[in-house]
């Protein structure tokens, strides 16, 4: 029993959409009723089947399976092929068009971090069980399987959940695998949550997966885990927070959230955080508003004079890049305009428009 009950999860993951069949003669067993909730906690879309349906003044015995709480059957019968199109028809319905050219455009997420922060604890609360169960079944493991969270309605994933399994059995290796996991991870990702644990220090390899988030340009959230083991006071928190700031080269635009993947306090903050990051890195600023503003910020300081004794001058500034903010100032002496000065016009861009948890990216271009 146990067994089956693996296999059908294993199904359930690796499916696009799920198509569960029932039987009208043996009525709504327990096995369904275990079934239909892995079903709802996969996230993933279905179609609940009543096969056996072989006329129509039998439809009326499907009614009971409403209580599986998968919303309506559909009924055919497959030995007589009644209603065989129709369910064709029923499950492509939502197929997307095309298969190659659609983007995703669900919101993904990656939890990294130091192995034993918290990872898989704070998935497994998130999606309401624990995805470690698979551990020990042989032939499950898999390079790479996201998990779909349903939150308010909607998707979210969770990249590679896979990778945050526990591997008893593996020992030599790991360091390598969640490496390359993470990095992988973070390439996939909208938001990545950089993990880390609130009783001990930070470390080189934060530092490293806060940069390849970083310098993939990511949406960024920090979250400190295992509150709950940390003695605390009113003050803990921003205290903790000045110090990953400064021990971490944290950048000041990066949001923290104090989390216990434990007690679940504050688990769907990190959520919410996320929707908001990536909300954010897609926000396009109207152009004539863009120049408007930071115009006046370029006026009252200007780039200094060139080495060459030439004045320098931003002519105009548009946003690029579809996934992520790009902004293109464009200039006379491109070249001459210095990183210092770069770096005031980031901070201006964060002083008028609400980038918090988003890497911007500015380039000079002449003109
Ligand atoms: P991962 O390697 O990052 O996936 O970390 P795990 O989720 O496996 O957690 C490592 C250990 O820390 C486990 O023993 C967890 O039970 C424990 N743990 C995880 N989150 C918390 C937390 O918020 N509070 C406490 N007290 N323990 C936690």
């Amino acid at each position: 029993k146990c067994n089956k009950r693996f296999t059908t999860y294993e199904r359930i993951e690796e499916a696009d959409k799920i198509v569960f069949v029932v039987d009208v003669k043996d009525g709504v067993t327990a096995i369904d009723r275990d079934v239909a909730h892995l079903i709802r906690s996969s996230g993933k879309p279905y179609l609940l089947v009543v096969n056996k349906v072989d006329s129509e003044h039998q439809e009326a015995f499907a009614h009971e399976f409403h209580s599986l709480g998968l919303g309506e059957p559909f009924t055919l019968s497959a030995s007589v092929g009644r209603k065989s199109g129709d369910f064709l028809d029923e499950l492509t319905a939502d197929f997307p068009e095309n298969l190659t050219g659609e983007e995703d455009t669900r919101l993904k997420i990656a939890i990294v971090g130091r192995p034993n922060v918290g990872k898989s604890s704070l998935t497994n609360a998130l999606l309401g069980f624990d995805r470690s169960l698979v551990t020990d079944i042989p032939g499950t493991t898999r390079d790479s399987l996201d998990s779909v969270l349903k939150y308010y309605g909607e998707e979210i994933i969770l990249i590679d959940t896979a990778g945050l399994r526990k591997r008893t059995k593996v020992k030599e290796g790991i360091e390598f695998f969640s490496a390359v996991r993470t990095l992988k991870a973070i390439s996939e990702c909208d938001v990545a949550v950089v993990m880390v644990d609130g009783t001990l220090g930070i470390e080189k390899q934060d530092q490293k997966i806060l940069d390849e988030a970083v310098s993939r340009r990511k949406g960024i959230l920090i979250v400190v885990n295992k509150w709950d083991l940390v003695e605390k006071d009113s003050n803990t928190a921003p205290r903790i927070e000045k110090y990953l700031k400064e021990n971490m080269g944290l950048l000041d635009y990066l949001p923290v959230v104090f989390t216990s993947a434990l007690t679940k306090q504050r688990i769907f903050k990190v959520i919410d955080s996320c929707k908001e990051i990536n909300a954010r890195r897609k926000f396009k600023i109207p152009t004539s508003d863009l120049n408007e503003v930071m115009r006046a910020e370029i006026e009252r300081i200007p780039p200094p004079s060139a080495a060459n004794g030439r004045e320098i001058k931003i002519k105009y500034i548009t946003q690029a890049g579809d996934h992520y903010p790009v902004f293109l100032f464009f200039a006379n002496y491109p070249k001459n305009i210095p990183e210092s000065y770069g770096r005031f016009l980031e901070n201006m861009l964060r002083k008028h428009y609400d980038f918090v948890g988003v890497p911007l990216t500015l380039a000079f271009k002449e003109k």
